[in-house]
C-alpha cells in the first residue's frame, strides 16, 4: 500500500516525500480513507503509531478541497490535546505535511505569555492546535471563535480523563457547531467505557478502529532491565554512560529529591544535566529540548515524570 492508494492529493504526497515517509501505518492505511469521505472516527491508538498524520493529512486535503468563501479566515480545524509538547509537535506535523498547501496553523497552551498567540491568532488560523485550559481562556477572553469550525479532533482522550480535562473539554464542546454541523475525529489508547460514553455524545456514527497496531518506533528500540540495589545505581549508570557511544541520553525518574541527586553526581562526574519538570517555565522546558534536539555531545537530559 502506498500514500498515493489512499487518495491524497499530490502536494501532500510531496511533502510525504520529503519527510521520508515511504508507506503509511497501519493506522494510516485504515483512517485516511473514511476521513476523507468525512466520516466521524473514534480511533484506539497511542503516539508512536503515526496517528498524527492519519488525521493531519486527510483534514489538509478537506480543508483544501473545500475552501472557505468569506475573506476572513475562521478556525475551521480544532486539535485538543492533552500537553503543550504534544501540541506543538502536533502543529509543527500540520506545518511540515502542508508545507505546499495554503493553510496557516497557530498552537497554543499554558504556561507561557499568552501575547504571542494572540498576535499569531490576529493573523487568521485556518488550524488552531490548543491545549484545553488555554483554549478556554483565549476563548473566554474573546480571541478566538469557533463558531465556523468544521473538523474537531480530540486527541489522546484517555489522558485527558485521567488528567481531569473532561469538564474543560465539555465546557469548549458547547462553543462548537453541532455534532452533525461538524466532523469529529476521537483517539485514545484504550476504548473503555468511558471513553465510548465520551464517544457517544461527541460522534456521529463514527467509524470505530479498535485494533491496536504495532507502533512505528519499535523496530528502532532496544529495552533492557537491569536488577541493581539503590546504591549501585549511579555506578550502573555511569558504566552505560562511559561505555557506550551515546550522543544523547534522557533518564526518567518518578521521584523528584532522587533525580535532583542524580543530576548533582551526574554533574560531578563531567556531564551538562539540564533538568525538565513541571515547575520550570514553559519556555525555558522549549529552549532546552530545542538545544537537546540540536545534539549537543555529553548532553544530557533527565526528565521528571512528575
Ligand atoms: P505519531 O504517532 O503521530 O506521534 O508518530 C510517531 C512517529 O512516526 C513520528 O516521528 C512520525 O514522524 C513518524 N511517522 C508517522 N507516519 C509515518 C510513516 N508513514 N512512515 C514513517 N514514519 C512515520
Amino acid at each position: 500500500m502506498q500514500f498515493g492508494d489512499l487518495g491524497l492529493m499530490e502536494p501532500l504526497l510531496k511533502a510525504l516525500q520529503d519527510v521520508g515517509y515511504r508507506t503509511p501505518s497501519p493506522i494510516q492505511e485504515k483512517a485516511i480513507p473514511p476521513v476523507l469521505q468525512r466520516r466521524d472516527l473514534l480511533g484506539c491508538a497511542q503516539t508512536g503509531t503515526g496517528k498524527t498524520a492519519a488525521f493531519a493529512l486527510p483534514l489538509l486535503q478537506l480543508l483544501e478541497q473545500n475552501k472557505s468563501k468569506g475573506k476572513k479566515r475562521p478556525i475551521r480545524v480544532l486539535v485538543l490535546t492533552p500537553t503543550r509538547e504534544l501540541a506543538a509537535q502536533i502543529q509543527e506535523c500540520f506545518e511540515e505535511y502542508g508545507k505546499y498547501l495554503p493553510h496557516r496553523s497557530v498552537v497554543i497552551f499554558g504556561g507561557v505569555g499568552q501575547q504571542p498567540q494572540v498576535d499569531a491568532l490576529r493573523k487568521g488560523c485556518d488550524i488552531l492546535v490548543a491545549t484545553p485550559g488555554r483554549l478556554l481562556d483565549l476563548c473566554g477572553q474573546g480571541h478566538i471563535s469557533l463558531q465556523e469550525l468544521e473538523y474537531f479532533v480530540l486527541d489522546e482522550a484517555d489522558r485527558m480523563l485521567d488528567m481531569g480535562f473532561i469538564p474543560d473539554i465539555k465546557r469548549i464542546v458547547a462553543h462548537l457547531p453541532h455534532k452533525q454541523d461538524r466532523q469529529t475525529l476521537l483517539f485514545s489508547a484504550t476504548l473503555e467505557d468511558s471513553i465510548l460514553r465520551l464517544a457517544s455524545g461527541w460522534l456521529v456514527d463514527p467509524i470505530i478502529m479498535e485494533s491496536e497496531p504495532e507502533k512505528m518506533v519499535s523496530d528502532d528500540i532496544e529495552q533492557t532491565f537491569y536488577s541493581v540495589l539503590r546504591e549501585e545505581k549511579l555506578a550502573l549508570t555511569l558504566h552505560i554512560l562511559n561505555n557506550e557511544e551515546y550522543e544523547r541520553v534522557i533518564i526518567f525518574g518518578n521521584r523528584k529529591d532522587v533525580n535532583l541527586r542524580l543530576q548533582h553526581d551526574l554533574e560531578r562526574f563531567g556531564f551538562r544535566v539540564p533538568v525538565l519538570s513541571r515547575d520550570i517555565p514553559q519556555d525555558k522546558r522549549i529552549k532546552i529540548l530545542e538545544k537537546f534536539r540540536k545534539g549537543i555531545p555529553s548532553d544530557l537530559t533527565v526528565h521528571f515524570k512528575d
